[in-house]
């Protein structure tokens, strides 16, 4: 079977290639709606769902508020049946090959890349977003997949370790699958958030319970669905739906490991849960993260960076900037251009190519952005750009929005605001600059331009992010997955990606074999002899300059 041919179970998802109309109504739910997607599309993806409690949550396109489908809800019991299921997989998946799961998600790699026009409109439906934001998510998927798969032996293989006593003592550490790891993901980045983190859990020999975000459930199950199509055991796979509340806390209660990405609120209750049960996890948190324009900065490159690393999927990502400190000399230059390049965005609710931004997902989100906006102006905040809604686009839609003036009291100078808006600082010297970057609680991505490679490196490293990048927003670290991606303080704990993104998800365990000698007296040997020749060994295996 080649690699984008579905198994014989799993029936192709759109036959027609492009399975998303603007469809007729669906009488048997609700004979008033005029349905986004063809009601057959949804329920293949929902009967993906393990969810019996016979409730449903409608849920809309924020693209026109018009609803898209009724996502079935899980219960407690579900949760259960889900680990269940998972834990039974999870024994016999534990002893496949790595050659085997690897070949699985370089299938997948295919796959995505294949249907990328079909998870991009589903991902478009459900979040608003523009469609070349969009495409950043099987993209990133696509580059994950193939990073793991290449990289399985690196991470996985049984390594072997330096022997307390040379050539007789051989220590070796295998990486041991934690069980089930329960996932839970925000809404935002609804395809690459649902599966990017399982990826080298499933790698690492360990099944998965998942839990999206409940606004954006058919873009994770159509990547369920991608896994199964890749060939991975279906019970490998579990998706429930429901409140985070109820049905993320029945994960935490049951999981080997939970992965969780969210609000840094969300995050302390999942850590402290947790903890309680000594379980591990990684918590993939909010941040409010600087951009610096340094005075030798290349001013096109940084006013067009600054416009990605501001306005990427209407700034509801966690790596977009919130705050720019720019260099006194370089200010005013800098500033009109980044103004003018943001005014000129075009914005629209569409599934087509061609749209700079597109819309918040929804009303909650709206209110948020408006909220900060207003606050600060009301408190003596200048609007260089935007600072208003666009009913006129879609329910949701907020211009692209450019702030100067925000002082400590108002809201948006610390709080995430996780929307389009930015604000402008000017700085003297680069250590101000540095000083008030680092300022707050948060410390997820940092970005730095400047034409001097060496210095913006060495300013990196005072700058207490996770992930910095030079001379891009945010890129250069997401997109190159051999590198750790995390939060410092309290933008998380943990890393993604790299070795510590699948290592996160294994017990070390070190196996020692000990030949000839024990580690005891010998031959009638004295305890206090035992003891001195010990050191007289020590000091040698320094001399011989041994770890
Ligand atoms: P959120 O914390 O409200 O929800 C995230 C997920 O957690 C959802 O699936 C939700 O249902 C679930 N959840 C909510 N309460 C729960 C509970 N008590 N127990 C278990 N699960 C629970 O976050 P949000 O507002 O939907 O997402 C936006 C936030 O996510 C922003 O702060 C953003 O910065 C952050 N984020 C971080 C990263 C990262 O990689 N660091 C990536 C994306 C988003």
């Amino acid at each position: 079977m080649s690699a984008h041919e579905n198994p014989p179970n799993v029936p192709p998802l759109g036959g027609s290639g492009r399975p998303l109309v603007e469809g007729p109504a669906d009488p048997e739910h609700d004979p008033t709606a005029s349905y986004a997607l063809e009601p057959e599309y949804v329920e293949r993806l929902t009967s993906r769902l393990l969810a019996t409690s016979g409730r449903s949550v409608r849920v809309e396109t924020p693209l026109t508020g018009a609803p898209l489908a009724h996502i079935p809800q899980s219960t407690d019991g579900d949760v259960e049946e889900a680990f269940v299921r998972a834990r039974r997989a999870q024994a016999i998946w534990a002893r496949t090959s790595l050659d085997e799961r690897a070949a699985m998600l370089l299938r997948l790699h295919d796959l995505v890349l294949e249907r990328q026009d079909e998870i991009i409109d589903l991902t478009v439906w459900e979040s608003g977003k523009a469609r070349k934001h969009a495409f950043d998510e099987p993209l990133h998927i696509a580059l994950t997949a193939r990073y793991y798969a290449r990289t399985a032996h690196q991470h996985l293989d049984t390594q072997r370790k330096i022997g307390v006593v040379p050539a007789l003592t051989r220590v070796e550490v295998n990486r041991v699958p934690k069980g089930v790891v329960g996932i839970i993901s925000p809404w935002n980045y609804p395809f690459t958030m649902a599966l990017c983190d399982g990826l080298p859990a499933l790698l690492a020999g360990n099944a998965v319970v998942t839990k999206p975000d409940s606004q954006t459930m058919l873009t994770a199950l159509l990547g369920a669905r991608l896994l199964d199509e890749a060939g991975f055991p279906k019970d490998l796979w579990q998706v429930v739906a429901g409140p985070g509340s109820q049905v993320g806390t029945s994960i935490v209660t049951r999981a080997d490991y939970v992965c969780f990405t969210g609000s840094t609120a969300t995050g302390k209750i999942i850590a402290r849960q947790c903890a309680e049960r000594l379980i591990g996890c990684s918590l993939e948190l909010g941040g409010k993260n600087p951009l610096l324009v340094l005075r030798d900065a290349d001013l096109e490159k940084a006013a067009e960076g600054a416009v990605r690393a501001s306005f990427s999927n209407a700034g509801q990502l966690c790596v977009s900037m919130e705050r720019m400190f720019v260099a006194d000399q370089v200010y005013d230059r800098f500033v009109e251009r980044f103004v003018s390049r943001t005014k000129a965005m075009t914005l629209g609710a569409s599934m087509e190519w061609g749209n700079d931004m597109g819309s918040l997902i929804s009303q909650d989100q709206l209110d948020t952005v408006v909220a900060h906006v207003d606050d600060a102006v009301a408190k003596g905040a200048r609007v260089l750009a935007g600072g208003r809604a666009r009913p006129d686009l879609g329910p949701y839609f907020y211009e692209p929005t450019i702030l100067e003036g925000v002082t400590p009291e108002m809201t948006c100078f610390g709080h995430e605001t996780f929307g389009p808006v930015i604000a402008l600082y000017r700085f003297h010297d680069e250590a101000d600059a540095i000083a008030r970057a680092n300022e707050g609680e948060y410390g997820l991505n940092g970005s730095i331009y400047s034409q001097d490679g060496d210095r913006a490196r060495a300013i990196a490293r005072e700058i207490r992010c996770g992930t910095v990048n030079v001379n891009e927003a945010f890129g250069a670290t997401f997109a190159s997955i051999d590198s750790p991606m995390g939060g410092m303080r309290e933008s998380g704990m943990g890393r993604r990606q790299g070795s510590e993104g699948v290592h996160r998800y294994t017990e070390s365990q070190s196996v020692g074999t000990q030949r000839l000698i024990r580690f005891a007296p010998m031959l009638g040997m004295s305890d206090e002899t035992y003891a001195k020749v010990m050191t007289a060994n020590l000091k040698f295996m320094k001399k011989l300059g041994r770890a």
